[in-house]
């Protein structure tokens, strides 16, 4: 199933519509569907446009957590891993983390040893059902020769030693998050990106559905819905505000900034992901992401609009010091003109509100100004009791908890009686287990996928792609390839590949398959999105005109309109760099 749109089965009634297609709202969608409720989800950008995209590109436990004794969240966060990793091998790859411990690490050796000994034992079912490639190994002490063989940059003046524990990368959020997506439609929702929800459908103190705008077209929806999930992270209180449904927590924006560099210290082999703290307490996660070093996060509260959400080069700054702190004296600094791009998003965390007899606790009132402690946990609002009956919101969250937190909706949506004489299945009677289907695309539920893919190598031979590009699509799309393949084996032009630059494998046909099969509606939801070379650093003009020239027609685009939306494309990208870049002196 597509996510091709059909806007005719708006006017169809549902039993439930969700508003936000990033993670949160899209599990939601694809657990309710495949428990048998009519689905609609309406997402005012594209599908992962928001916070989703804009992750550590972690699939894991979160071993920071546990330091604010967030053990269930942990708990949780480790039990989706295995489902997010045995459900996607193509998609979420197994990472060894080194964990560097100074004389003055904060806190010291012997409780990050601890911490990291918990985290193993708090992900006891790792390996259940695992092949052994995916099998989590245990955590182990490295001595200080083998924590500076396997990252040099290190700072070796009073290094001890480092712990290596093992996480899963989400290597591509916003292909994993699609994939999801396919999955809630071929269950049977219907998912609308690029429209906004601007108000509530009423029947006195019951919410009846939502009014919706096209935001590229213009055209305005009421589409009717028994209950409604609102999932619009970051812009969650300001979904409700046409409600007048009040919470009794409030929402604490904190911007979290990734840098893209080339590899740090210049040291191209290093493999492991580094989880280093800084004298001054900071932390900060090195990956080695696609022949480059991704590494952040920034966390600070954010006062402005979500809308007005820019890196700054403050943000920059700040990431550069951190780094720079926990590397050797010889190594080479990192300076802001290493930054290739920045990814930005606002993590969505929930504090107690002023008006909530938990919130007149002046500890609590603190920890709610700490962005950097707040809880990672979700929270279900029913607004039921605020005047607006079958309303829920979801608060919080992680990119890693979203099936977790879906599940707890779904549930709760369920046991209400919004839905009336809607088929009313428990998860265990639906015969739909979200925690053992293999999401849309995936080889086979707790395979290995190296062998898939290796077959996918051989097979592509005759199109003419070579195997670099070949093993790319296999990765991005899984058996989806398939439907790749067959594009350029109709359309030999599709073929062509969109850049000529190094390390850059996306071709023609994704653009085709981008639009026709995910629902890509403009420029940027390709290139960020559907392909990945929006995700590698700055596109180049000719490579988006490359994409327009595909896409246009698909679109109905004439050669002028072709010429403008790429000059436009290309501005918007520019002035999004302006924000962080340095001035030139
Ligand atoms: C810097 C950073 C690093 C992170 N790293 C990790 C990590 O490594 N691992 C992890 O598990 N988690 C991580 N997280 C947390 C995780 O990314 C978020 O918890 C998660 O993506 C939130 O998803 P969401 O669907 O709730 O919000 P979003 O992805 O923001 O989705 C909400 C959607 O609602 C839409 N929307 C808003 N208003 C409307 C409207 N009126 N009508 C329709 N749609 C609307 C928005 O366009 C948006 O797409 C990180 C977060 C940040 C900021």
């Amino acid at each position: 199933m597509t996510l091709a749109r059909d806007v005719t089965c708006l006017s169809e009634p549902f039993d439930l519509a969700v508003i936000g297609g990033g993670i949160t709202g899209i599990q939601v969608a694809r657990e309710a569907a495949g428990r048998g409720l009519r689905t609609v989800l309406l997402e005012r950008n594209d599908f992962g446009a928001g916070t989703s995209a804009a992750t550590s590109k972690l699939i894991h436990g979160g071993i920071r957590y546990l330091e604010n004794r967030q053990f269930q969240v942990v708990r949780e966060s480790l039990r989706e891993r295995r489902i997010l990793a045995l459900g996607a091998p193509h998609l979420v790859e197994q990472r060894r983390f080194v964990m560097p411990a100074w004389r003055w690490s904060t806190p010291p050796t012997a409780l990050l040893g601890a911490g990291v000994g918990l985290y193993s034992l708090l992900g006891f079912d790792s390996n259940r059902s695992a092949p052994d490639s995916l099998r989590i190994p245990l955590p182990r002490w490295l001595s200080r020769r083998q924590v500076l063989s396997a990252v040099p940059w290190i700072d070796p003046d009073g290094l001890q030693g480092g712990f290596a524990y093992h996480d899963t990368l989400n290597v591509h959020p916003e292909r994993l998050l699609l994939a999801y997506a396919r999955s809630a439609a071929a269950d049977g929702a219907q998912l609308f990106n690029h429209m906004e929800v601007t108000g509530f459908i009423r029947d006195g103190s019951t919410v009846r559905g939502v009014t919706a705008r096209d935001g590229l077209t213009g055209i305005s929806y009421e589409v009717s819905a028994a209950a409604v999930v609102n999932a619009a992270g970051p812009w969650l209180d300001l979904v409700l505000r046409p409600s007048g449904a009040a919470t009794k927590m409030s929402l604490l924006r904190s911007k979290g900034v990734h840098l893209l560099t080339p590899p740090v210290g210049g040291h191209s082999q290093v493999t492991d992901t580094v989880f280093a703290r800084t004298r001054n307490g900071r932390h900060v996660i090195v990956t080695p992401w696609q022949h480059m070093s991704f590494i952040g996060p920034t966390d600070t509260a954010m006062a402005q609009h979500p809308d007005d959400l820019a890196a700054s080069p403050e943000d920059v700054e700040q990431i550069l010091g951190t780094v720079n702190d926990t590397m050797a004296p010889n190594a080479r600094r990192m300076r802001a003109d290493d930054v290739i791009d920045t990814t930005v998003g606002i993590r969505p965390l929930l504090v107690p509100d002023a008006g909530d007899p938990e919130g007149d606790d002046p500890d609590s009132q603190e920890a709610a100004a700490d962005t950097y402690t707040a809880s990672r946990g979700h929270e279900i609002y029913d607004h039921s009791s605020h005047g607006a009956g079958n309303l829920w919101s979801i608060g919080g969250g992680k990119w890693t908890t979203g099936r977790a937190t879906a599940v707890a909706m779904v549930d709760r949506l369920l046991a209400s009686s919004a839905l009336g004489a809607a088929p009313q299945l428990p998860m265990s009677d639906s015969g739909f287990r979200s925690d053992r289907a293999p999401v849309w695309g995936a080889f086979d539920w707790a395979k290995d996928a190296e062998p898939f893919l290796r077959e996918a190598v051989q097979i592509g031979a005759e199109l003419g792609l070579d195997p670099a590009v070949r093993l790319h699509l296999a990765r991005l799309y899984g058996t989806d390839y398939h439907r790749i393949f067959d594009l350029v084996r109709d359309r030999p032009d599709l073929a062509a590949r969109v850049s000529m630059r190094a390390g850059r494998h996306d071709i023609s046909a994704q653009v085709v398959h981008g639009i026709d099969a995910e629902g890509a509606r403009t420029l940027a939801d390709l290139l960020d999105r559907r392909l990945v070379i929006g995700t590698l650093g700055p596109v180049l003009a000719e490579e988006i005109r490359a994409v327009a020239l595909v896409a246009g027609p698909l679109w109905g685009w004439d050669a002028a309109r072709i010429d403008h939306e790429a000059v436009r494309e290309d501005e918007r990208r520019r002035a999004r760099r302006m924000t962080w870049q340095p001035v030139p002196a």
